[in-house]
Order: structure tokens, then C-alpha cells, then sequence
């Protein structure tokens, strides 16, 4: 069976073929800067990495780009599209209509779409994704993997909020969290790593990247996490603002005027590490800015990476302690000068990283300096395998 796993986000798209009669991956990419401009990655395993710009004005054309790629004469890993079994899409905010992974069918998609009130930024562009699949494809079976499954664990005395009691009980406000196959699958690969069941650990799992959220994980259950109702809560990311003090909201409502759909843009789209610094969602072009001396750039790094160290203490405090913190994500994988801020200072708990395993990337490493008693990973995410798993035994339901 060969599935298609679909991960679309706010600005780029991920996609991976795996042949899971042997859980092979065949081909991946990523489609970066949708909307922006258009850049393009992809790789056929045994292959030369190929990286070119491709205009992608939305997401159905990244999807399009996808298929292409696969199918392109010379680096093909299909002859045509029959040759895929299955889709599995991430899907973000499942909300408490979807505890688990499900087949894609009309009803689904029509609860699905009513969550989009709930993720503007992310249900959307899964949807599209959806869609878009739905077109090139056909009928091939389509699954949603939900991010918010991992965290139905939370007890209630961190997923709920001090609101009227009413408001949980007529809407459902409470907190959900993202990123969970993420945090699921690198807590097992922590568990893997340290060679220890995870029914013993308390791992805090940090997912830093253009979306980023930090999750506590006691004996290998998710207690809490820093993404709330929507992925707007927690830390500071690309676009959105995180944390703010609530009333900020009506204030700045009344001053400038706005309505509910204004204020909700501003929040998701024209705030975080991209409304703070005045450069750019991407932390690689504000940090080049910092570097030539930019101010607001730097406090915007500087914000981040307190943000993640005050998670990681309070969290620490919230299972009584900690054995493992793991990196993941784009700043996560990819940024020793990040990861040495944020642990900074940390010694105290036991958090002390080598500087020169620091500099290792793109491999399952273990950072910690000798002398540190609790172990600092970095393990490259892989939400695709998690979803073609899921999609797979969905799928094979159905024969
Ligand atoms: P993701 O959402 O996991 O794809 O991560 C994307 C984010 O990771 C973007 O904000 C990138 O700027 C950031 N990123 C990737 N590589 C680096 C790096 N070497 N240094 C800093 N940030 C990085």
C-alpha cells in the first residue's frame, strides 16, 4: 500500500510517499512560501535533493506541484496517480467531535469545516488540501489525523479555563492543544532513544517552529501543553501572538475600531515574531537582521527563547520534575544558536547541553553535556510516518 501523506500549514506544505508494505519512504518535499512566492524541495530517496521556485499562489497549486513531482518523467516514483492506495492529511483542530484519526467522508468533512471557526489559520488550508486531493484523485480513501487527539489526556484542571462554567458547557471552550502527533511521535523516539519505557519519564517535548507549542508528557500521556482552545494560544510564532493579557483585546477593539474578524487576523496573521520585529515571519531572516544590528529583531529572538525556558521550568514544576527535554520543528532541528539561548541558565534543573554535539543537524542526537541530569535531544519530527500509519489501518478496514 502506498500512501500519501498530506501536511499542509499555514505557509508551507509538507508531503511524504511512504510504501508502507515495508514503511519505506519513496519521495518528500516541502512547498514553502505559499502565498509568498514559491519554493519547492523534493527528493527521491537514493536521489540528489532538488530545489527549485515554483509559483504557488494557494494551496491547490502546491498540492498540483506535489503530484507533478512525483509523476515527473526522469525522477518518478509512480507512473500515475492509480498507483497511490491512500491519502492522509494532517487535520489541526478536531475540536471534541474527532478523538481519533477517521476516514474523510461528506459528514466529516461538514463537522470539519464547522471547526474552522476555531483554527482560521490551519483547518482552512487542510480543507483545501482536501479538496484539492479530492479533485486530482478521485475516489481514493482520504484520512484526517487530528493533532489535537494526543492532548485528551489533559486533566481537566489544566485544559479548563476560569470562564462563566456555562461557556464549557455550551460551546466546549476549553483547551485542546496541537501538534500531537508531533509530540507523540518524538516521545516515543525519546523513549526509544534513552532506552527506557516511557511509563517511566517525564519528557517536556518542544515543538519550535513556524507554529510552535510545548507539551509536559508524564509516563507518556500529554498532562498539559501550551496551545489552548485554538493554536493561538502559548508561545510566540510566526504570525501569531501567543499569550496576551485578555483585555488587551476589547481595548484595542474600541480604539482602533475593529470587529471580531479584524481583531482575529490581526492576532493570527499580523502578530508574533512577524508584528513584533517589523521583518518577517521567519526567524532565519530576523535573525540576519539582528545580526546587522536591527533592535526590535533581537528582543523578538529574545522573547522566544524566554518564552520556551519559562515552559520548560513551570512545566518542569508541573510533573515534579523532568528527565528529557526534546527539540523538534524547524527552529527545534535546525538552530543550536536557539536551543543554547533557551537552556541558558537552566543548570539549575539539571539542563546543561554540549556546545559541540550542539552544532550536529538533521539527525536524532542526544545534546546533553556529561555532567547534565537531564537529557537534551533533538529528534527530527516525523508526523508523516504517524499519519500513514493511521491511515493505513483505517484504511485496510475497509476491505
Ligand atoms: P516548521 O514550521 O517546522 O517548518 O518551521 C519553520 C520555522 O523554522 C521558520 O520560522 C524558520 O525560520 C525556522 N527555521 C528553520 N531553520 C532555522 C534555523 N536554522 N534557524 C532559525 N530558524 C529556523
Amino acid at each position: 500500500m502506498k500512501v500519501l501523506v498530506i501536511n499542509a500549514g499555514s505557509s508551507s506544505l509538507k508531503y511524504q510517499l511512504i510504501d508502507m508494505d515495508t514503511e519505506k519512504l519513496m519521495a518528500k518535499g516541502l512547498c514553502e512560501r505559499i502565498g509568498i512566492d514559491g519554493k519547492l524541495t523534493h527528493e527521491v530517496i537514493g536521489m540528489e535533493k532538488m530545489k527549485k521556485d515554483v509559483p504557488m499562489k494557494d494551496h491547490k497549486d502546491a498540492i498540483n506541484v506535489v503530484l507533478d513531482s512525483l509523476t515527473h518523467e526522469g525522477y518518478a516514483v509512480i507512473s500515475s496517480m492509480s498507483d497511490i492506495d491512500a491519502v492522509g492529511h494532517r487535520f489541526v483542530h478536531g475540536a471534541e467531535f474527532f478523538k481519533d484519526s477517521c476516514l474523510i467522508d461528506d459528514e466529516m468533512m461538514k463537522v470539519g469545516e464547522a471547526c474552522c471557526e476555531i483554527a482560521p489559520l490551519h483547518n482552512p488550508p487542510n480543507i483545501i488540501g482536501i479538496n484539492a486531493c479530492k479533485e486530482v484523485l478521485g475516489s481514493i480513501p482520504q484520512v484526517a489525523v487530528f493533532d489535537t487527539a494526543f492532548h485528551s489526556t489533559l486533566p481537566a484542571y489544566a485544559y479548563l479555563y476560569a470562564l462563566p462554567y456555562e461557556y464549557f458547557e455550551k460551546y466546549k471552550i476549553r483547551k485542546y492543544g496541537f501538534h500531537g502527533t508531533s509530540h507523540k511521535y518524538v516521545t516515543q523516539r525519546a523513549g526509544a532513544m534513552l532506552g527506557k519505557p516511557l511509563s517511566e519519564l517525564k519528557i517536556i517535548t518542544c515543538h519550535l517552529g513556524n507554529g510552535s507549542s510545548i507539551t509536559a508528557v508524564n509516563g507518556g500521556k500529554s498532562v498539559d501543553t501550551t496551545m489552548g482552545f485554538t493554536p493561538l494560544e502559548g508561545l510566540i510564532m510566526g504570525t501569531r501572538s501567543g499569550s496576551l493579557d485578555p483585555a488587551i483585546l476589547p481595548y484595542l477593539m474600541e480604539k482602533e475600531n475593529l470587529d471580531t474578524k479584524e481583531i482575529s487576523n490581526i492576532l493570527n496573521k499580523k502578530s508574533g515574531v512577524l508584528g513584533l520585529s517589523g521583518v518577517s515571519a521567519d526567524f532565519r531572516d530576523v535573525e540576519a537582521a539582528a545580526n546587522d544590528g536591527n533592535e526590535r529583531a533581537q528582543v523578538t529572538i529574545d522573547q522566544f527563547c524566554y518564552q520556551v525556558k519559562k515552559y520548560i521550568g513551570s512545566f518542569a514544576a508541573a510533573m515534579g520534575g523532568v528527565d528529557a527535554v526534546v527539540f523538534t520543528a524547524g527552529i527545534g532541528e535546525n538552530s543550536a544558536g536557539f536551543r543554547e539561548q533557551i537552556v541558558s541558565g537552566l543548570d539549575f534543573l539539571g539542563i546543561k547541553i554540549d556546545a559541540e554535539k550542539n552544532k550536529i543537524r538533521g539527525k536524532e542526537i542526544d545534546i546533553s553535556a556529561a555532567d547534565a541530569t537531564v537529557k537534551t535531544l533533538v529528534i527530527p519530527t516525523n508526523e508523516e510516518l504517524m499519519i500513514a500509519l493511521d491511515t493505513k489501518a483505517i484504511v485496510e478496514k475497509l476491505k
